[in-house]
């Protein structure tokens, strides 16, 4: 039997159990969506050999539920080739889709010269109106990316399909073929409607199958670089790859290509002659992690920069992987160099912060991420979920044969990879790969949130926002991180909200000084009394009462 502790609930002066609460989160529901629900809701439980309950994920959302989810383009186009800087992205659809066209995650960038390509701050679109829905939109496109051309001359311009695309038909493929062969720059195109998937989590496997198609593998040059290192999920929310690179360079360690923080269109189509790829989001990316081990033969591993512990965790993976003794006394250095703030800091904040709780629902890794920079200030994560997370996000790589393919799963392209005849070239030996998996380094793999929180603590899918209310009202968390879609409404609850998609106005939050930033930026919010004096409409006026119609 386990002897591991498990949390306790008070929940308005009377002691509940994680599964009361449950309970009573689903009355309110018809009985049949309680039952979908109670699926996707689970009271964490962790067995000795480190298995956890089965939860539901990446299916629908219940119609009627407010989700957090966004589509399947803005995984796409939003997630995963925005951060790019030189290639230009053009929305093919109605402009009210192009909000994901204009950065919104506060991905930064960073041209090595004045002059160099950036185009992250403009927003392109076809502007969609009823004449094309109605009689086809490809001239339309056709024109938007001779005028993308004519304007910017940049090395590749891509497409992306939102819903309306989709449904009348426009063969954006051969579109982009044409223009391609016209204007001698690379034109591609995304299928990637927001009606792709059940989540945004479609649009990042439609936008890794596209890169890994059209870019990845163009050019051949080797680059100069001892340690050469893709990093491969990251994608320079507030800053974060400038703080990694930071610390890789002090290593010694050669950042080759970053998938897609940061990056640009050279940085994939080289991205194939690294030495190793370590990924960060598994979730968003780990296809082209696969694909490439595949193709061109580089091994990859999970990493973890968000938190200092799992900073020097990772910097020590990538440093046994290279196997020399140098870098790896190097690592230990830069280590040793950057930690005694780091503790200071912590020791100082945790002083404040021991003892409070968190509540996160980011993503498909973020709210795994961060629940260790709260545990090294003393803070406990009682709910933690994903938006667009699958079951191996939550109970780790090993489930994936058993995980369900269902209708809306088959609906994206599997890509068929095979080794390249002329470019595959293993980095390591079988044999060696053997000797570093017994000396702890977990190819391919990941071990999933669950395993990794508390007893009792509460795992929600593609949470609702009655949900979250439940959670902030009953468990009362000093602190929940989510987006700016929930920020202001959690808000009005009297406690504060960080954003983990884009940090708000805070961050870089990866690496040391990351993580220093962070300790500190937490402190303030939990520990101000401003949110005290907030009192939201609700509580100042008659509620409007409603229920669920019970089928
Ligand atoms: S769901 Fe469709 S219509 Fe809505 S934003 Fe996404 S692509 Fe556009």
């Amino acid at each position: 039997m386990s002897t591991k502790e498990s949390l306790k609930y008070e929940v308005n002066g009377t002691e509940m159990t994680p599964e009361e609460i449950k309970t009573d989160m689903t009355r309110i529901y018809p009985s049949k969506v309680a039952r979908k629900r109670a699926k996707h809701i689970m009271v964490n439980k962790v067995c000795d050999d480190g298995c956890v309950p089965e939860i539901e994920s990446n299916v629908r959302t219940i119609p009627g539920i407010i989700t957090q989810r966004g589509c399947s383009y803005a995984g796409c186009k939003g997630v995963v080739l925005g951060p790019t800087r030189d290639i230009v992205n053009i929305t093919h659809g109605p402009v009210g889709c192009s909000f994901y066209s204009w950065l919104t995650r506060r991905n930064q960038t960073k041209p090595e010269a004045e002059t160099d390509e950036n185009f992250m701050t403009y927003c392109f679109t076809t502007d969609m109106q009823e004449e094309d829905i109605v009689f086809g939109g490809e001239k339309k496109l056709k024109a938007c990316i001779q005028e993308a051309y004519d304007l910017f001359k940049p090395k590749a311009i891509s497409i992306f399909s939102t819903c309306p695309v989709g449904l009348i038909g426009d063969d954006v493929h051969a579109v982009a073929k044409e223009m391609k062969e016209k204007l001698g720059v690379n034109v591609f195109a995304f299928s990637c409607e927001g009606y792709k998937g059940v989540s945004q989590s479609a649009g990042h496997h439609i936008a890794n199958n596209g890169l890994f198609t059209h870019i990845i593998g163009l050019d051949d040059t080797i680059k100069k670089g001892k340690y050469k290192v893709n990093l491969l999920g990251e994608y320079n929310i507030g800053g974060d790859a400038f703080e990694l690179e930071r610390i890789f360079d002090k290593c010694g360690i050669t950042l080759h290509s970053t998938f897609s923080g940061n990056s640009t269109y050279d940085g994939f189509a080289n991205s194939h002659t690294a030495d190793l790829n370590t990924v960060m989001c598994h979730r968003s990316i780990n296809y082209v992690a696969e694909m490439m081990e595949k193709k061109y033969g580089i091994p990859w591993f999970k990493v973890d920069f968000i938190g200092a512990a799992a900073t020097a965790k990772s910097l020590r993976k990538i440093a046994a992987y290279f196997e020399d003794p140098e870098l790896i006394a190097k690592v230990e250095e830069v280590i040793a160099e950057e930690m005694p703030e780091v503790e200071m800091v912590m020791a100082d904040v945790k002083t404040r912060c021991n003892g409070k709780t968190a509540a996160l629902v980011v993503g498909g890794s973020r709210a795994h991420h961060y629940q260790e920079l709260f545990s090294e200030i003393g803070m406990t994560t009682l709910m933690a979920g994903y938006e667009f997370g699958h079951r191996d996000d939550y109970e780790g790589r090993k489930v994936i044969p058993t995980i369900k393919v269902d209708a809306d799963s088959r609906n994206i392209e599997e890509l068929e990879v095979s080794a390249d005849e002329v470019r595959y070239k293993p980095r390591k030996s079988a044999e060696e790969l053997a000797k570093l998996k017994e000396e702890g380094i977990d190819w391919a793999d990941y071990v999933g949130m669950m395993p990794e929180m508390k007893d009792g603590a509460f795992v929600i899918d593609d949470i609702s926002q009655y949900e979250t209310d439940y959670i902030i009202e009953n468990l009362k968390p000093d602190i929940f991180c989510a987006g700016i879609k929930e920020k202001y409404a959690v808000q009005k609850h009297g406690i504060p909200l960080k954003q983990l998609h884009s940090y708000d106005y805070g961050g870089p939050y990866a690496g040391f000084k990351g993580a220093v930033n962070f300790y500190k930026d937490i402190d303030r919010m939990v520990n101000s009394k401003i949110w005290g004096y907030s009192k939201a409409p609700w509580d100042l006026n008659p509620e409007l009462s409603a229920a669920f119609a019970n089928s």
